[in-house]
């Protein structure tokens, strides 16, 4: 993730940039207020700033190796920390990192909540248990893979479970030699006083009006009056927007949009489904996604049609839809197509390149209505 790819907050990025190329890099910073203000994505820009072999004096390249782990979230010199729901008392964050990285992905904006329930959606309450506060202070105790600098992301640190925060503690009052200790809080005032202390403090303010609004015009594809309706309600947070405008989204964009590349899968009209993935193409990664999500909501949706004749939670253009629809396909022909938007998934959340992978999955969902024809 770049600056660029951060709403607003343009005077933390000066700051950081700027404190970079003085090669001051405070050992332990926090990144302090509401999720939704853009304290997440603002770590993983400056992270891979500082990983980045040609920074400009605004922002990462985005080209270079370490950019491409970084936004990845696989460069072996950032390690993450983040609460999870622990099967047992062995469990680590380690072993949820491939689901964290696709949640970053989708949701760099994302509350501990939404990645609790992206994670589990167990009841059991998410926290950084003791053995992921071993394992990361014995990772951070060697040296650096590739750089010069080693990361430990430390989101939630006040759900760190009770009695390691001393630990922690120690660790940054006596840091391994190039390491950066970065927490990123909801709550500071939950964090023990002598270790807030030891923290380079930066704190997040609201992302202004204008600057949301540039950001939600970029990475949702919604006309001017709806982008003011979700900076009026949303004030400044970034993941409430984008929540509210989802609901928005999906009837104004996705819904138009999923019937017609069904149609024009279903009639071969090939010409119709290279219009769309152009369009599909200047999407952000975060929309693409959402999009397949969607799709595969209203095909399951359709399944249920089929077996119990109801449909509750959906709207009444897309009703009328998915009534065709469900009469026109059978059960092999909609599983097969929610395949065709699973691999789809799957392959945008995997960095493929993404016109190429859209007409790929038109490619299998014509195939699925063929052979439902046969
Ligand atoms: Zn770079």
């Amino acid at each position: 993730m770049q600056f660029q790819d951060v709403a607003g907050q343009s005077q933390i990025k000066h700051l950081l940039v700027r404190s970079a190329q003085q090669g001051r890099i405070p050992h332990a910073q926090l990144f302090s207020g509401k999720h939704g203000h853009g304290t997440l994505p603002m770590a993983l820009a400056y992270i891979q700033y500082l990983l980045c072999e040609q920074p400009s004096p605004q922002d990462s390249c985005g080209a270079c190796a370490g950019c491409k782990k970084v936004g990845k979230f696989s460069h072996p010199d950032l390690h993450f920390a983040f609460p999870f729901a622990a099967k047992d008392d062995k469990d680590v964050a380690q072993n949820h990192l491939e689901d964290f990285r696709a949640f970053l992905l989708k949701t760099p904006y994302g509350s501990v909540e939404s990645w609790h329930e992206f994670n589990s959606g167990e009841s059991k309450r998410p926290a950084i248990n003791s053995a992921t506060t071993k394992a990361i202070l014995t990772e951070m105790s060697q040296k650096p893979y590739e750089g010069k600098l080693q990361f430990m992301l430390l989101w939630y640190p006040e759900l760190i479970t009770h009695g390691m925060a001393n630990r922690l503690l120690k660790s940054i009052e006596e840091p391994p030699p190039s390491t950066v200790f970065i927490l990123v809080s909801e709550e500071e005032g939950k964090l023990m006083p002598t270790l807030l202390s030891r923290l380079q403090t930066i704190a997040f303010p609201k992302v202004n009006d204008f600057d949301l609004a540039a950001y939600l015009g970029n990475n949702m594809g919604l006309e001017l009056e709806r982008v003011r309706e979700l900076v009026n309600m949303a004030d400044g947070d970034v993941d409430y927007a984008l929540s509210l405008g989802n609901v928005q989204e999906q009837l104004a964009v996705f819904f138009p949009f999923f019937r017609d590349w069904m149609r024009g899968a279903y009639m071969a009209a090939f010409h119709e489904s290279i219009e769309l993935a152009e369009v599909f193409q200047k999407w952000g990664r975060t929309q693409q996604i959402s999009f397949f999500q969607y799709g595969l909501y209203l095909i399951r949706e359709a399944l249920v049609f089929k077996t119990s004749n109801s449909l509750s939670r959906i709207t009444e253009l897309e009703r009328s839809w998915l009534e065709r629809f469900s009469g026109s396909v059978n059960a092999a022909v909609a599983e097969s197509i929610m395949q065709a938007l699973e691999n789809g998934l799957q392959g945008i959340a995997g960095n493929a390149h993404q016109k190429t992978e859209f007409i790929g999955v038109t490619i299998d969902i014509y195939r699925s209505f063929k052979l439902g024809n046969q």
